[in-house]
């Protein structure tokens, strides 16, 4: 092998979140950008098309990115609750229980505000549940996020998933009750303790001086939480075990942080808390990744402003999005030993404005690659390229080979 052609050894995995589209007038934000860097890499690459979880299966950023890491969401995904707890720092464990939260303001029972006035300082409120709400036998973790938003953690024995949730998903409407959706015992008992936290809070919150500070000046009071999104925590089989590799993340708070500390990532938070609208967030998030290729075999690094000017119906900004970020492509032209894959968790089309199950453009650059005639990045014309369709479960046993990692199957 000494002598032989040079073998990629790393491999540094860039989503562009939300990125590819569907035509407006004929083009996508993606093809009518100018991206010289972007398509050097397409061109000098082997390029295709993503279904990142299945054909017409429209993925949330949960579900694709487990899969482009090679874990299937079908048999490993229990809910976003899990993720976005560890995202925030929660030290999750095989079987707890995990929410997702909302700081909101009820009055009498009713759901006033689902986001108590878009509330942001949560710490006290935080720290006053943490001292005050108790169930016997069961560690409620509880861990602000940001805004308005939280994490709340179950541990215990005999606790179940399958509970509703206490968030009636409007204004105007009573406070749900968490009722089991199987007739387990488990059910039942983690319903119960659903409610009594939802009721504790309350009882912890509606007199907090925090609220009666905010009520003088005319603020929403931060008085409930809305609890959704019941999940057991996934036992996801370790990055470095299943690959032999030393993996790293480099995302935003939230999510993707949550998928690489499950999987037994390193994980590196850099960037806007949602927002990201500028390319010199995603510069600095290509920049970090780079330089953790130093440390480990495997970066991830998931870049937000695509998917959230897709969100917005905002063609203009999706396109400029793509050329302020596109100077962070050059320095990764000319990486030697490193197999560099960019692609999307999913289409955010403008059209939609939100998700939708068109395939993504994939271009894998680096040693040893067919390269293809596709010499722009564009998910019009990723398909001419030898990679033609493939699915997210597919990217790493491709990579893996590249790198001359597979073992042989057969004689
Ligand atoms: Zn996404």
């Amino acid at each position: 092998m000494s002598d032989g052609p040079p073998v990629a050894s790393k491999i540094l995995l860039i989503v562009m979140d939300g990125a590819s589209d569907r035509p407006v007038n004929g083009t996508t934000p993606l093809a009518s950008a100018d991206t010289p860097n972007l398509d050097a890499l397409a061109y000098g690459g082997i390029n295709g098309i993503m279904d990142t979880v299945g054909i017409g299966v429209r993925p949330g950023s949960d579900v694709s990115h487990l899969a482009i890491l090679g874990y299937d969401p079908f048999k490993y995904y229990t809910g976003r609750g899990p993720f976005e707890a560890a995202g925030i720092g929660i030290d999750v464990k095989r079987g707890d229980i995990a929410f997702r939260c909302n700081f909101a303001t009820v009055e009498d029972g009713i759901v006033r505000d689902r986001r108590a006035g878009r509330i942001e300082d949560t710490d006290e409120l935080a720290r006053a549940i943490r001292e005050k709400v108790k169930v016997p036998g069961v560690d409620i973790i509880f861990k602000r996020s940001t805004g308005h938003r939280a994490a709340l953690v179950l541990r215990g024995k005999g606790l179940s998933p399958d509970i509703t949730d206490t968030d009636p998903h409007k204004s105007g409407v009573p406070l749900s009750e968490c009722r089991a959706t199987t007739g387990s015992a488990g059910a039942r008992h983690t319903a119960d303790i659903v409610n009594s936290v939802s009721r504790q809070v309350i009882e912890a919150l509606d007199h907090h001086p925090v609220n009666m500070a905010r009520k003088e000046r005319g603020l929403l009071p931060g008085n409930a939480i809305l609890i959704r999104g019941a999940g057991d925590v996934p036992d996801l089989p370790g990055f470095h075990g299943k690959y032999g590799m030393k993996g790293a993340v480099v995302a935003s708070p939230g999510l993707i942080i949550g998928i690489g500390k499950l999987c037994g990532m390193e994980c590196h938070t850099i960037g806007g808390l949602g927002i990201e609208l500028s390319g010199s967030v995603a510069d600095e998030k290509i920049d970090k990744a780079v330089a953790e290729l130093r440390t480990h075999d495997f970066v991830l690094v998931n870049v937000k402003g695509a998917d959230e000017a897709g969100h917005d119906g905002d063609f203009e900004r999706k396109a400029r999005f793509f050329e302020e970020m596109d100077i962070s492509f050059k320095g990764l032209l000319h990486l030697p030993d490193v197999l560099v894959i960019v692609t999307a968790d999913h289409s955010t089309p403008v059209s939609v404005r939100g998700h939708s199950a068109d395939p993504v453009p994939i271009v894998m650059h680096g040693p040893g690659v067919r390269i293809d005639d596709v010499d722009r990045y564009s998910e019009l014309i990723a398909h001419k390229g030898g990679l033609t369709r493939i699915k997210g479960l597919d990217v790493m046993p491709i990579a893996m080979d590249l790198l001359n990692r597979t073992k042989k199957f057969g004689a």
